[in-house]
């Protein structure tokens, strides 16, 4: 898989493809990222890719020609039809069905925004999807493109040191798209807070049990929207259905 990213601070990604699990993504290659700057591809000796909105306010809006020219370099440099992914607060917030389906696909060509915006004529011509992080407005896209790389990284073989750990993660269909259950480590005894003296029985259906229930009281209080598409997609055993049913 590959993502081209357009970016116009390829030094934010540096230790971004240097630590934990993004950097054995990319170092094995199941995560190829090739990065390019629109502004190699700007005219002028001040090579500019942003200039005033027309119709006044604040603010620099992108260029449309550079990130046009660079697009054609990354197109010409890939040869396949990969969709061109906008991060923006206008875009659908990413989840994790659609972090799972680019964790299928080829890969994309990512375009992090900055100042406010790009011109919007190379946005209808050129954008196929756009995505985004939330319901807040971050300085540039590349923060989204980073969460959307590690979210990828983290589905790919071999990527994580345990296999079984995205299994057991919050929102995973694949299991029951519920929250993960809470996690502990010693000491057994941090500061007068004790471990919960099932997960040092060491029996393990009781501690399977433990969590699981875990999962549905934390998902119950904090997101039962889930736990009605669980029951919906018949992802709850009658076990869980009484446990839920004590909850009240
Ligand atoms: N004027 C824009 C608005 O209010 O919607 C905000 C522009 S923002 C300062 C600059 C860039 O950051 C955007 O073009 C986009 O690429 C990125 N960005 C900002 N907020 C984002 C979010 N919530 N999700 C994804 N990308 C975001």
């Amino acid at each position: 898989m590959r993502f081209d990213v357009l970016t116009l601070f390829p030094e934010m990604w540096e230790p971004f493809l240097r630590c934990g699990v993004t950097r054995r993504a990319y170092e094995s290659r199941s995560v190829d990222v090739r990065l390019w700057n629109p502004r190699d591809f700007a005219e002028g000796p001040y090579r500019r890719i942003d200039d005033r909105p027309f119709g006044g306010g604040p603010g620099m809006v992108m260029l449309a020609e550079p990130l046009y020219l660079c697009l054609e370099r990354v197109r010409a440099d890939r040869t396949d039809s990969a969709p061109v992914v906008l991060f923006s607060p206008a875009g659908d917030v990413l989840r994790h069905a659609e972090v799972a389906r680019w964790a299928h696909s080829r890969g994309a060509i990512l375009l992090c925004g900055r100042y406010e915006g790009i011109d919007q004529r190379f946005i209808d011509r050129f954008v196929d999807v756009q995505v985004s992080l939330g319901d807040f407005v971050l300085s540039g896209g590349e923060l989204a493109a980073m969460a959307l790389i590690d979210a990828v990284a983290r589905l790919q073989p071999g990527v994580l040191g345990d296999e079984n750990s995205h299994a057991q993660d919050s929102f995973n269909p694949a299991v029951d798209g519920l929250l993960d259950c809470p996690h502990f480590t010693r000491p057994e005894r941090w500061r007068e807070a004790c471990v919960p003296a099932v997960l040092l029985s060491g029996h393990h259906e009781q501690i399977a049990v433990w969590r699981r229930q875990q999962r549905l009281l934390l998902t119950h209080s904090r997101r039962p929207e889930l736990i009605e598409a669980a029951r919906a997609a018949g992802r709850l055993s009658a076990g869980d259905e009484r446990y839920l049913q004590g909850l009240g």
